[in-house]
């Protein structure tokens, strides 16, 4: 299926909506059958260097408690995940330079050298040397949202940062031959439809292997507390666009879906999604990784309530994956080389 970029903007408004969720399923249907893919997720910190107006994690949040995991929990949890049955860990933290780069290359060889797992990373902007240091010890996949395609936005979200230094930590994980993962945030202040129709054309030039995105959630710890959330409709058309328009990419169906909507997160799945991410985060301290009010809080999604993912999953008419779910995109890529 075409789109062009008024094609696009005519579905935004939701008038065909029936249409454009049904192409997406059917895409969806093609490349992976119903088949969806598990990751398990581990968010070994919640400290942060970095003060993003939008994430209860920003370091001048003090009224936040903060966390950090040890190697051996860590690799605890790692071992939970792989007795699961799931095929990948996802680590995702804060901007933490407690734990230095040789200390996560060491947990990621470690884990590499024990189990056959798929290792993706969320650690936020880092030089290539770090990059290359976490590849070469292992790490599989890397995800880092642009989070906008609005600079302005951007730049009022995010200070002491610069979108174009973001935008090259893509190249350069693309240069170390991760599979690379990138989305936004829908309904970030200060964005209009029209930069999600530009997200939608840029996120699909860059031919990404993953692709994550969900609504903005208000915390009431941020600058952002009593801005409006992310519109979940227009979500899950962005969801059902990208997935027509990159019908090889991995896409989850993330909990702030579920936190903004109730059963949000199920309908992400029947628009295109084809992944869930089960937080392995120990039980301690799950609930004050706090990235936005409601994350982790739920408790169908915790280590005993991998039956509830499997329930969901069926429920939405599709069927859990076990398998380790590479980017078929990849494989092509392998081809052409
Ligand atoms: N520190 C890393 C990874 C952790 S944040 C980074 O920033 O890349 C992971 C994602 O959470 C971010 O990319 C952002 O898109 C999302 N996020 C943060 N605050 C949010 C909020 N208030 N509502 C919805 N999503 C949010
Ligand atoms: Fe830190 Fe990421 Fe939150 Fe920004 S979004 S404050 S980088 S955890």
């Amino acid at each position: 299926m075409n789109l062009t970029d008024s094609d696009i903007r005519e579905y935004l408004t939701g008038k065909n909506d029936a249409e454009l969720f049904a192409e997406a399923d059917k895409v969806r249907r093609e490349v992976f059958g119903i088949d969806v893919y598990l990751r398990g997720i581990i968010e070994f910190s919640n400290h942060c260097k970095q003060d993003c107006l939008y994430c209860g994690l920003r370091r001048s949040n003090r009224h936040i408690v903060r966390y950090r995991l040890s190697m051996d929990e860590i690799l605890e949890c790692a071992g939970e995940i792989a007795e699961s049955g799931i095929s990948t860990i996802v680590f995702q933290t804060g901007e933490d330079p407690f734990y230095s780069d040789e200390a996560i290359a060491d947990i990621i060889s470690a884990i590499k050298s024990r189990i056959d797992i798929a290792i993706t990373l969320s650690l936020g902007e880092r030089s290539f040397n770090t990059y290359k240091l976490w590849r070469e010890a292992g790490a599989d996949r890397y995800l880092i949202r642009m989070e906008s395609f609005n600079k302005k936005s951007y730049a009022q979200a995010r200070p002491g940062t610069n979108w174009q230094e973001r935008l090259n930590c893509l190249e350069i994980l693309r240069e170390l031959d991760y599979e690379v993962g990138s989305g936004i945030m829908i309904g970030l202040p200060g964005d209009s439809v029209d930069d999600v129709v530009i997200a939608i054309s840029e996120l699909t030039t860059m031919h990404l292997h993953m692709i994550g995105m969900g609504p903005f959630v208000a915390h009431s710890q941020t600058p952002f507390a009593s801005e409006e959330n992310g519109n979940v409709d227009m979500t899950l058309r962005m969801y059902a666009l990208m997935r027509i328009l990159n019908p090889m990419a991995n896409m989850p169906s993330t909990s702030a879906m579920e936190t903004a909507r109730r059963g949000g997160r199920m309908r992400g799945l029947q628009v295109g999604a084809n992944v869930i991410m089960p937080s392995f985060t120990p039980e301690r301290v799950k609930e004050l990784y706090n990235i936005y009010p409601g994350k982790n809080v739920q408790k169908d999604f915790d280590e005993d309530g991998l039956q509830a993912a499997l329930a969901m999953i069926n429920k939405a008419g599709y069927r859990v994956s076990f398998v380790r779910g590479d980017s078929p995109l990849k494989d092509i890529e392998k081809c052409i080389m």
